[in-house]
Order: structure tokens, then sequence, then C-alpha cells
């Protein structure tokens, strides 16, 4: 039996560089049982397999319908279903991954040093997830029917020693009761590690926080800071951050979530109060010389031309951690020229709210009145 598998994101998205376990798991699986399985890099091909499996993480991934429709076609994965998406069957979830399926992509792609750092998920990583699920029921989340963290993949289920890095894909890793355990035997490898969903900063104490910060990071800390109703509890949380960690280490980032109205209205109103929730948030983060990473949820894109432009020039600004640390909104904006979109709407937006116009001057090196800076 041949057996085709399509990761979709990776044929849809362009710029998309990270491997699909659930391929590489199928992969593995059956290649164990005997069969050949292949990964394919469009769908022209997609009839010359006696089955195919597609899997896709991102909801807005295209996928030809006449994939989808053929009788030897099996898809899943939370691109599909999202909050309902299956899990995969017991003897292929807790399958080490299958870290060649790649292979002839990468190799076909990445000439040059520059291109195979692009492509270094695919080529320098074991990827799982130690625990799974979380307790927080945040209503946009995929985890949103999850009943709390559970300890998931042992990592020797995935760790690929001649691999020298590790990434996890938990979900709130520091809420599963058995986290001491499972990150003990992180440490043991002495390999570079991240979590790349970000940890929550909300529930760390301090021995957790120096556990992590013992470890070799491999991207720095990364922490969510979703809702401005948490902001006493997470500058609380930095404080205690910055008595384990020296202010000088400046890789902690904190992923900061725009465009989605916890109330799931999206009034008229909303959209400035959410730009200033945004802005807030980014202060606190720059009072702890931390970096920010803006997450657009999709409803952004509906947001009135002003306010969309704003997320656009705070997204631009924020994500690149070279621009945020030197400059200020309005440095970056006004940098790009008069005649930019950019300048443009930060001129339109600075009219039509006044009020918010210190905020554009805030800048990285200066904001430093947080109680640890006297
Ligand atoms: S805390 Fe994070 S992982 Fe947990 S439900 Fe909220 S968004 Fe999802």
């Amino acid at each position: 039996m041949r057996i085709g598998i399509i990761d979709a994101d990776l044929l849809y998205r362009k710029r998309h560089r990270f491997p699909n376990l659930a391929c590489m798991k199928l992969s593995a699986y059956w290649k164990e049982q005997g069969f050949e399985t292949e990964l394919l890099l469009d769908y022209s091909q997609a009839g010359e397999y006696d089955r195919l499996y597609v899997s896709k993480v991102f909801t807005d991934t295209f996928v030809p319908e006449h994939i989808l429709t053929r009788e030897t076609t099996i898809y899943g994965g939370t691109g599909f279903f999202y909050d309902k998406a299956p899990v995969l069957p017991e003897a292929i979830e807790h399958h080490t991954p299958d870290y060649h399926l790649y292979d002839q992509m990468v190799k076909e792609n990445s000439a040059g040093e520059k291109k195979k750092k692009e492509f270094q998920f695919y080529t320098d990583y074991s990827i799982g997830f130690l625990t799974r699920g979380c307790f927080r029921k945040c209503s946009f989340c995929v985890n949103k029917n999850s009943t709390g963290a559970v300890a998931a993949s042992p990592l020797e289920e995935f760790y690929d020693p001649s691999r020298k890095k590790l990434c996890f894909l938990d979900d709130n890793f520091f809420a599963c009761a058995e986290w001491e355990k499972i990150f003990s035997s992180v440490l043991e490898t002495g390999r570079r590690f991240q979590f790349r969903q970000g940890l929550d900063l909300r529930i760390m104490q301090k021995r957790q926080m120096e556990l992590l910060a013992s470890g070799k990071l491999d991207n720095g800390m990364i922490f969510a800071f979703d809702h401005i109703k948490d902001q006493e509890l997470i500058v609380r949380k930095l404080e205690l951050l910055r008595e384990v960690i020296p202010v000088s280490y400046q890789k902690v980032k904190l992923y900061v979530l725009c465009g989605y109205d916890w109330e799931g209205t999206w009034k008229a109103d909303f959209w400035a109060k959410d730009i200033r929730d945004v802005f807030i948030r980014i202060k606190i983060l720059m009072r702890y010389k931390c970096l920010a990473y803006l997450m657009r949820y999709a409803a952004w894109e509906r947001a009135p031309e002003i306010y969309k432009g704003m997320y656009i020039n705070l997204s631009r600004w924020c994500n690149q951690p070279a621009q945020y640390s030197k400059k200020s909104l309005r440095e970056f904006c006004t940098g790009q020229g008069e005649y930019s979109s950019c300048f443009r709407y930060l001129t339109a937006f600075e009219a039509l709210h006044p009020e918010m116009a210190h905020y554009l001057d805030m800048k990285y090196e200066e904001v430093q009145y947080g109680k640890i800076y006297g």
C-alpha cells in the first residue's frame, strides 16, 4: 500500500516553516507497518496513492474539495475541526515522529546558510507535547473544551538525540501537576529547548522561573499577556521574574492578543478600547524590558480602516524587536515616509484619539519607572 501525506499548511502558506507533527507520526507508524509513505508537495499526484492523509493546523488554509471527497482520503487536525478535532489513535499519537518525512522538501529548498536556518524546525528539533490541555477555557482557544493540563508524551517518545534542540508544543506546561518530574527530564538532556506556544506566567512561582532560567533556553522566555484584566497579576509576576532573571536578559517576550472581544460583541467602540489596551500592555512590558509580540485575532480585519491600519502598524513595529527596542511607534511610522500608509494611519488615528497620543511616543529604552527601576 502506498500512503501519501499532505501537510496542507505547507502547500497553502508560502512562508509556513514548521513541520506537522501528526503527519510525521502517521508516516512513522505506517512505515513501521511495512508501507511506503511519501510527503506530497502539490495535489497533482493525489490520485496515485492507496490512502491519502491530509492534515492542517490553520483554519484558513485552503484544501481543494475534490481532495477531501476522495474515497481514499482521511483528513484531520485543528485546521479542519478546531476544538472538535478527533485525536489520533493511541498507537499513532504515541509513535516517535518520522523526522525524515520532510527531507526531500528541505533539500530542494534550503541551499545556503540563511535558508538552512529558515528550515531549522525540520532539521534541528525534536518536537512534541510533554503535556496537553489547559484549565483556563479561553473562549477563542482551541483548548476551550479542555479540562486541564495532563502529561502527554514522555520526552523519550519523541526525543531524537541526533537533533540538537527540543521544541515543545504544550498548551500550559506549568499547569500540569507533574511538571517538575517532566521538566527534570528536559534538563537532563542538556539540550536547548523552547516552549513554542508560550508559558502561563500568571500561575508561575519563583521556583518554576528559577528552574526555567537554569535550562538552556533556545529562544528566550515566551509568555502570554492576552487580557488587560490580568495586568496587576502580570506586573506582580514580572517583578518576580526580574528578581530571578536580570534586566540585562532581554529575551523575555509576551504575546499580546488583540482584535478579540472577550464579550463577543465587537461593538463600535471596541476597536479604540482594544488598541488602548494594547498600548497599556506594551507599556507594562517595556517597563520590565520585555518584548511584545502582537497576535491578531482574525476579527481585526473587520475593524474600520483607521483601526485596521493601526493593528498593522502595531504588529509591524512590535513584531520586529530591532524596531520596537529602538524606536517609538511614531518614529517607526515616520521612518516609513510621510506618504506611506503607515504614516497616514498613524496621523489619522492620532487626530481621532488625541487622548492616546502619548502612547505613540513611548520607547523601550525610556519607559523605566516600574518599582524595580526606582
Ligand atoms: S491559557 Fe492559553 S492555552 Fe489555555 S485556554 Fe487560554 S489561550 Fe488556550
